[in-house]
C-alpha cells in the first residue's frame, strides 16, 4: 500500500482530518482536485463559528458544533488565524419570533452551549443600537464568533504538510476500486492505494461515495448568496445578528468580519453544485431580509457579491459513518452549516471511526503544533522598521487598501503550500480584499508571481486551472 490514509478534498473538513491524523505516524495523503486548498464551499460561507442552539439536540451536529466552538480559540491561536469570539443575538421582531427564541434557548441548555440568555428589548439595544424598531428582544449566545474560514483551512493543512502529510493539488479522484486490503484511486496525476479512504468532498461527497459502490446518500446543494460591504460599514454591529431560523435555514445575517468588513446574507435556494453565480433575485432578498434586522445598513458601500453552496444532503444530520457498501471507506459527507464551526471536532470524530475501523494510531514523538505569519498593517511603528531594515520587500506596499507589503506577496509564496494563482494570494495575504478589490495591486500580484516562481506571465491564473489573466504573446514596452 502506498498510503494508510487518502483523504479526498482540501476543504475545511479534510485540512482538520488531515490535521488529526498527521499527529500520529502514519503515510497520510490528501487528494484535492482544485489548484488550491479551501476552494470549495470553505471559502464562500458566512464564517461564523456558531455558539450551537441551533441542531437539534442528539444530532452529531449538535454535539460536534458545541464542541468545536469550544475548540477553536486555541486552534485559532495555535495557528494564527484571525477569530473574535464577538458574541451573537438572535432577534425577536414578532410575537412568533419570542417563541422560536425559547425554543433555541431550550434547544441550547440541552445542547450544552455555555453562557446562553434571554434578552428583553432594552438589554439588547444597549448592546447594538442599530438595531431595528421592531424589535422585542434576542436570544444572545456570548460563545458564537467569526473567522477567517479559507486561513482556517490553510493554517489547518499546511501544518499537517509541515508535519509529513502529503498534499496533491490539481487531483481529482476520477474512480476508486476496492482490492484486497485497500483501496484503488485514479486521479488523473495517477493511480494511489490506500488502506483508508476518507471522504470529504463536499458537495461532491456522494459521487465519491457512488465511486465506491456506496448510494446511500444524495447531496442536494443549496446556493446562498451574499454582500460584502466596505470596512466604512463594518462597525455598523459589533456582534453577529440573526434573525429567527426557518425551514431555509438560519436566514439573513449581519455580521462584522475578522477583516472589518461588513458581510450580509446568506438566502437559500437549490441549485447545481458548481453554481456560485449572484441573481438579481437572490441579493434583493438577502438586502431587504437583512435591513429588517439592522435597517441603517448603507449598501451604497457593497464592494463585493459572492455564493457558497451548501453541501445539504437528503439526511437529517451529518454524514460520519464507515460505508457499509466499502468498508475501509470513511464518510465526512453532508457537512452543511455548521460544518465551520465544527471542523475542529469532526477531525477529532473521523480519527476515532479510524480506530474503530481497525486503523492503528501511535502519536509522533514531535509534532510541529505552530504557524505564524507577518500580517505587517497589524505591526507597531518600531517593528515595520526593523522588518524593513532586515528586507527592504516590507517597505514596499503593492495592495494599498489593505496595506500588503512585497514582502508578505514574496513570504507566502514559498510557504509549504505556496498560492499558484493571483487569487491564492489574496486569500493568504489579503491582496486586493479592499475597496479597490485588487484593481490596483493585482497586475502587481500577477508579476510578483510570475517572478518568484518562475513563470512567464500568461501562465499566471486567476484562480482556477485555466483561468489565465493574459493570453496572447507578451512584449516588453519601453518606458
Ligand atoms: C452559504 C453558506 C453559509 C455557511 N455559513 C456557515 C457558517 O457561518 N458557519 C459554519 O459553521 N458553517 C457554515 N457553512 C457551512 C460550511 O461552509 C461548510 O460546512 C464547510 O465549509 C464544509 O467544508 P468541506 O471541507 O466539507 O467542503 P468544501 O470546502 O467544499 O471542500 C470539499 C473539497 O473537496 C474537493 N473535491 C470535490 N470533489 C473532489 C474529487 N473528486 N477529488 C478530489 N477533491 C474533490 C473540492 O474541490 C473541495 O475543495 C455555510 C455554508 C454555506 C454554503
Amino acid at each position: 500500500m502506498d498510503y494508510d490514509v487518502v483523504i479526498i478534498g482540501c476543504g475545511v473538513v479534510g485540512a482538520a482530518c488531515a490535521y488529526e491524523l498527521a499527529k500520529h505516524q502514519l503515510r497520510l495523503c490528501v487528494l484535492e482536485a482544485s489548484n488550491d486548498v479551501a476552494n470549495g464551499t470553505t471559502k464562500a460561507n458566512s464564517a461564523i463559528v456558531h455558539a450551537g442552539y441551533d441542531p437539534l439536540p442528539g444530532t452529531k451536529m449538535a454535539r460536534l458544533n458545541v464542541a468545536g466552538t469550544a475548540m477553536m480559540g486555541e486552534l485559532c491561536r495555535k495557528l494564527d488565524v484571525p477569530y473574535r469570539n464577538n458574541g451573537s443575538l438572535v432577534l425577536s421582531l414578532s410575537e412568533q419570533d419570542d417563541g422560536i427564541l425559547r425554543t433555541l434557548y431550550a434547544q441550547g441548555q440541552a445542547n450544552g452551549v455555555p453562557g446562553l440568555a434571554l434578552l428583553n428589548r432594552e438589554q439588547t439595544l444597549a448592546m447594538e443600537p442599530n438595531l431595528s424598531p421592531d424589535l422585542r428582544g434576542a436570544l444572545f449566545a456570548p460563545s458564537a464568533g467569526i473567522v477567517n474560514p479559507w486561513e482556517l483551512c490553510l493554517a489547518l493543512a499546511e501544518t499537517a504538510v509541515r508535519n509529513g502529510a502529503e498534499l496533491r493539488l490539481s487531483a481529482p479522484v476520477t474512480a476508486i476500486r476496492r482490492t484486497e486490503g485497500g483501496f484503488c484511486i485514479s486521479t488523473p496525476q495517477g493511480e494511489l492505494t490506500a488502506r483508508y479512504v476518507v471522504n470529504c468532498a463536499g458537495v461532491s461527497s456522494d459521487r465519491i461515495a457512488a465511486m465506491a459502490g456506496d448510494r446511500s446518500f444524495r447531496i442536494q446543494p443549496t446556493k446562498g448568496e451574499y454582500f460584502l460591504l466596505d470596512k466604512s460599514e463594518g462597525s455598523r454591529v459589533e456582534r453577529v445578528i440573526f434573525q429567527c431560523p426557518s425551514q431555509l435555514g438560519k436566514g439573513v445575517l449581519v455580521t462584522p468580519t475578522v477583516h472589518g468588513n461588513l458581510l450580509v446574507g446568506p438566502n437559500a435556494a437549490a441549485c447545481d453544485e458548481t453554481d456560485t453565480a449572484n441573481t438579481a433575485a437572490g441579493l434583493d432578498f438577502v438586502r431587504a431580509s437583512a435591513q429588517r434586522s439592522v435597517p441603517g445598513v448603507n449598501f451604497r458601500d457593497n464592494i463585493r457579491n459572492f455564493a457558497g453552496v451548501r453541501a445539504n444532503s437528503d439526511r437529517p444530520d451529518f454524514i460520519l459513518e464507515e460505508s457499509a457498501a466499502a468498508p475501509g471507506l470513511i464518510h465526512a459527507a453532508g457537512i452543511r452549516s455548521p460544518g465551520l464551526s465544527a471542523a475542529p471536532a469532526i477531525g477529532l470524530e473521523i480519527l476515532e471511526l479510524l480506530r474503530q475501523a481497525g486503523l492503528t494510531l501511535r502519536r509522533k514523538d514531535s509534532f510541529i503544533d505552530s504557524r505564524k505569519r507577518v500580517r505587517f498593517h497589524q505591526l507597531s511603528d518600531g517593528e515595520k522598521n526593523e522588518l524593513i531594515q532586515a528586507d527592504p520587500r516590507y517597505g514596499r506596499v503593492i495592495c494599498r487598501c489593505e496595506t500588503v507589503t512585497e514582502g508578505e506577496i514574496v513570504a507566502c509564496l514559498h510557504t509549504p503550500i505556496p498560492p499558484v494563482s493571483v487569487n491564492g494570494v489574496k486569500r493568504r495575504v489579503g491582496a486586493g480584499m479592499g475597496r479597490c478589490q485588487g484593481g490596483f495591486c493585482g497586475p502587481r500580484v500577477q508579476e510578483i508571481i510570475a517572478r518568484e516562481l518562475g513563470l512567464d506571465p500568461t501562465q499566471v491564473l486567476m484562480d482556477w486551472e485555466g483561468s489565465w489573466v493574459l493570453c496572447g504573446e507578451t512584449k516588453d514596452v519601453a518606458p
